[in-house]
């Protein structure tokens, strides 16, 4: 077996940087044998695409794995507090309102009296007025967080431990770059400014040469290619396939906006994603700005006709604003890994920004390149696992995200289009007839996966679609369960509200006078 000795990256955006800070750490853990190399080639030319400003829990577990604290970032990327997703209006309710359901990034509670909690919530309803098309608001205690944007803990000189509630973040996606960039070069990975133009390739698909415009020919062992939708050397060179989800997936433009603070308004601890009449809109409060951009649907808006509608919605003046529109390629790769060359990043899939989900895919693939790790002759049966394991990720996401449009029911031609039975995969629609008689269970989703059966149920639940159905599991809940359940939860809750604020934590956090707010 001849080991690879040096990992060649091409690509200075999060995917590259975080793919580079995560193998350079897992791959050297043990000290055993020599080091592995790794070199990240970024164009001096091509900048970053800086959007991409909400995550998913987890990766703060990974930033510390990778020397990162939780302060310092904070600090650095304007960070904030994300504990789950406000779904606003994309479902109306039963008699035509427009509703608001949440999304935690936390899992609430998996059992009461040995089944979900949720089973007591379809058999006897929300409590104690909490909105009945808002599960989550009957189930979770971070919801009151949210609604009452708090920050995770009670001090912020306590160490992050992850422990009181599982919770992500909001932050400014240029600066994590470059975060992770001064992280990494401090670390020993060499840093080079280039453009790859070419490559030599040799039998099977292997690269043995990048061709930079500056220095020419250089040697490369395995090659990750993080160069975002331009796929630069697994789509380009290695003319490597792509499997769009369009049929899936209607949204295929983004157009975003940054806007600022009002004076005095709060720091929410949440994203927003509202629906508007041709896809959705974000909104992602940072600790200087909010981030908010219109996701839509080129077959059913002009890029005007966005700019306008998005203007219109946040109460600005479409003269005053030039926003610029980034066009999604959405869908994944034939196979993420092509003879030495794996794909990481925007350059690999895409999805679309519902649910923040790109950064964890990066951190996940990343992972699963370090259980994967190939010797010189790049068995073909290791790749062959891998890419399994990589396309079984991107049709877990996209399954996830197909469901929130499939059973919104907005009126308008967009959202008829998005929930028409053509835009099903044979996996969503199986589950989904399969959720008609229990809840789903962490074995209808394989892996890897990033969102958990609770994650679905939570939302299938607020967007009614247990209603007019009664689960055999409903019938075996309790009543008094569920009320004792519901002092528990009203305890949990209070905890919730002596939490300070999001502003004053992150303010003294970062050292800052607390703003009133
Ligand atoms: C509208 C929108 C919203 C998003 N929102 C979220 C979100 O909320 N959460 C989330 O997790 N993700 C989100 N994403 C995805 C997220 O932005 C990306 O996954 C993330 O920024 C990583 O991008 P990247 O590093 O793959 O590509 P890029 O940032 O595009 O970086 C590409 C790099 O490759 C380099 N490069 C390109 N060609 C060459 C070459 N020939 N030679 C050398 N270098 C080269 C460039 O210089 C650059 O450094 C969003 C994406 C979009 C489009």
């Amino acid at each position: 077996m001849q080991a690879v000795q040096n990992i060649t990256i091409v690509g200075g955006g999060t995917a590259g940087w975080l793919t580079a800070l995560m193998l350079h750490t897992r791959l050297n853990w043990t000290r055993q044998g020599p080091p592995v190399q790794v070199a990240l080639i970024e164009s001096p030319n091509i900048p970053i695409i800086g959007v991409g400003e909400g995550c998913l829990p987890g990766i703060m577990a990974e930033f510390q794995r990778i020397g990162l604290d939780e302060q310092e970032f904070i600090r650095r990327c304007n960070a904030t507090f994300k504990f789950g997703v406000n779904f606003v209006n994309w479902n109306l309710t039963e008699d035509g309102k427009p509703g608001t359901f949440v999304h935690p990034v936390s899992y609430g509670d998996r059992w009461l009296g040995g089944i979900s909690p949720l089973y007591y919530y379809l058999a006897h309803g929300a409590h104690g007025g909490h909105d009945p098309h808002n599960a989550a608001a009957s189930l979770d205690p971070i919801v009151e967080a949210i609604r009452l944007n708090r920050a995770p803990r009670a001090s912020p000189e306590d160490a992050y431990k992850g422990d009181f509630f599982r919770y992500a973040y909001h932050f400014d996606a240029t600066k994590l770059a470059e975060y992770l960039r001064e992280t990494g070069t401090r670390r020993g990975i060499t840093h080079v400014l280039d453009d790859v133009d070419n490559a030599i390739v040799g039998d099977g698909e292997i690269i043995s040469h990048l061709i930079l415009r500056q220095r020419g020919a250089i040697p490369v062992e395995l090659v990750i290619d993080c160069t975002g939708f331009r796929g630069t050397i697994i789509s380009k060179i290695l003319n490597e396939p792509f499997q769009s989800y369009s049929n899936n997936l209607l949204c295929d433009r983004a157009v975003p906006i940054q806007i600022p603070y009002r004076e005095n308004e709060p720091i929410e601890s949440s994203t927003s994603a509202t629906a508007l009449s041709a896809g959705w809109v974000w909104r992602i409060p940072l600790f200087n700005r909010i981030g908010t951009g219109y996701v839509y649907s080129s077959q059913h808006r002009s890029d005007d006709e966005a700019i306008r509608e998005l203007c219109q919605y946040l109460g600005l003046d479409p003269e005053g604003v030039e926003p610029r529109v980034i066009q999604m390629r959405v869908g994944r790769l034939r196979r993420a890994w092509v003879g030495n060359c794996i794909a990481v990043g925007l350059s690999g899939g895409f999805i679309e920004p519902l649910e923040a989900t790109a950064i964890m895919s990066i951190a996940v693939t990343a992972f699963q390149i370090t259980h994967h790790f190939p010797d010189k002759s790049m068995p073909e049966t290791l790749r062959q696992r891998f890419n399994k394991r990589i396309d079984t990720l991107y049709n877990n996401v996209r399954d996830f995200i197909l469901m929130h449009y499939y059973l919104a029911n907005r009126p308008e031609p967009f959202w008829r289009a998005a929930r028409d039975p053509s835009v099903l995969t044979d996996s969503l629609l199986e589950n989904l007839e399969v959720w008609r008689y229990r809840l789903p269970e962490p074995e209808d989703l394989g892996q890897p996966n990033i969102f958990t059966d609770a994650s679905y149920a939570v939302c299938l639940a607020s967007k009614g679609f247990f209603r007019g159905q009664k689960l055999f599991m409903e019938t075996r809940a309790a009543r008094q369960h569920w009320d004792h359940y519901f002092a528990a939860l009203e305890r949990r809750r209070a905890r919730m509200r002596a939490l300070p604020s999001a502003r004053d934590f992150l303010a003294k956090m970062r050292r800052e006078q607390p703003v009133a707010a």
